[in-house]
């Protein structure tokens, strides 16, 4: 894995869409897309003596000779059931969650996702809840689910544990600002983990979230190849094992983000219920006392909008074009 092209990437993508609200966060807050400062009173919250010594990692390529002894995702998808969420446990459930926002994409996004009463995961960086965080209060208001993604979206397992505590603990802290609720999910950017991660991440408070549907929409932002119909296949593919799933889609970028309104619609015409992860997992989305629910059926005079999108010739056209269920 090449984190430092992903990082690059990551960076291009945030400077791209720097200046987009004038209502900032108030306060005081880390530089945008830079790792924040260690705090002492947080680093306390975090017993070092309970951490596995899993090696920090090289920020160039994932050193997997310990990958079993310390379960590290970005060698062999390795995942713990203690702490790891990766699908919804029961069938016809479907989980999609959208990653490193909020952005200039996301409110085309939460106007689809209202206009057809869907409920979705949104897992969201720091750096942006403080650009935009009158967005984050429509998605909470609308009855979205939101999860912890670092302040500067690094790889975790090529920091310190001081750092790590920072990345998290300053999102929450923006978060909190932003809405008034702290989440119990926290998704590690690219799914980087291991397990002096997972316990860090524990022992803040926080379950993990991971996903077992990926769209590599996020390669649409450098990859003049990638093509949004393979969103279309892979959603078409994964729908027909009827299995509960928690899909990876980014509302960073143009592509995942315009594109996510076809895939929901493959999901509810294939008979699933959308569902925030942690209503799909029947676990708490924050330490605060708020109920969360699952989408409800889309309003009648919506239908017009599904017809007017969907084309099923194209769908046919793309179905009989699909080769693999991922297009790595
Ligand atoms: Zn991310």
């Amino acid at each position: 894995m090449h984190l430092t092209s992903l990082s690059a990437l990551f960076t291009t993508a945030l400077l791209a869409f720097a200046s987009l609200s004038e209502a900032v966060l108030p306060g005081t807050w880390p530089p945008m897309d830079q790792p924040p400062p260690i705090k002492p009173e947080w680093v306390k919250l975090v017993d070092k003596k309970k951490l596995p010594k899993a090696p920090i990692q090289s920020a160039q390529a994932a050193d997997c000779s310990k990958a079993v002894e310390f379960c590290i995702w970005s060698c062999n998808t390795c995942l713990r059931n203690a702490s790891d969420v990766s699908t919804c446990p029961n069938d016809k459930d479907w989980g999609f969650s959208f990653d490193d926002g909020p952005s200039t994409f996301t409110p085309a996004l939460l106007d689809f996702l209202k206009s057809t009463n869907t409920k979705v995961t949104f897992a969201v960086v720091g750096s942006r809840v403080f650009q935009n965080p009158e967005i984050l209060q429509r998605i909470k208001e609308e009855g979205h689910e939101i999860v912890v993604h670092t302040w500067s979206h690094p790889a975790l397992t090529t920091i310190s544990t001081e750092q790590i505590i920072a990345e998290i603990k300053w999102t929450e802290l923006a978060i909190q600002t932003a809405i008034g609720l702290t989440p119990k999910y926290m998704r590690p950017p690219r799914g980087d983990m291991d397990d002096r991660v997972r316990s860090i991440a524990t022992q803040l408070g926080y379950k993990i979230l991971m996903w077992d549907r990926d769209t590599f929409d996020w390669k649409s932002a450098d990859d003049p190849n990638y093509q949004p119909s393979w969103i279309y296949d892979n959603f078409t593919q994964w729908v027909t094992d009827s299995k509960g799933h928690i899909s990876l889609e980014h509302d960073l970028y143009e592509i995942g983000a315009t594109n996510a309104p076809y895939a929901v619609s493959i999901v509810r015409k294939a008979g699933y219920t959308i569902k925030p992860v942690s209503v799909c997992t029947g676990t708490a989305a924050y330490k605060e006392n708020v109920q969360l629910v699952a989408s409800g059926p889309v309003p009648a005079d919506e239908q017009i909008w599904g017809m007017a999108c969907w084309d099923e010739t194209l769908l046919v056209t793309r179905q009989m074009n699909y080769q693999t269920p991922n297009h790595v």
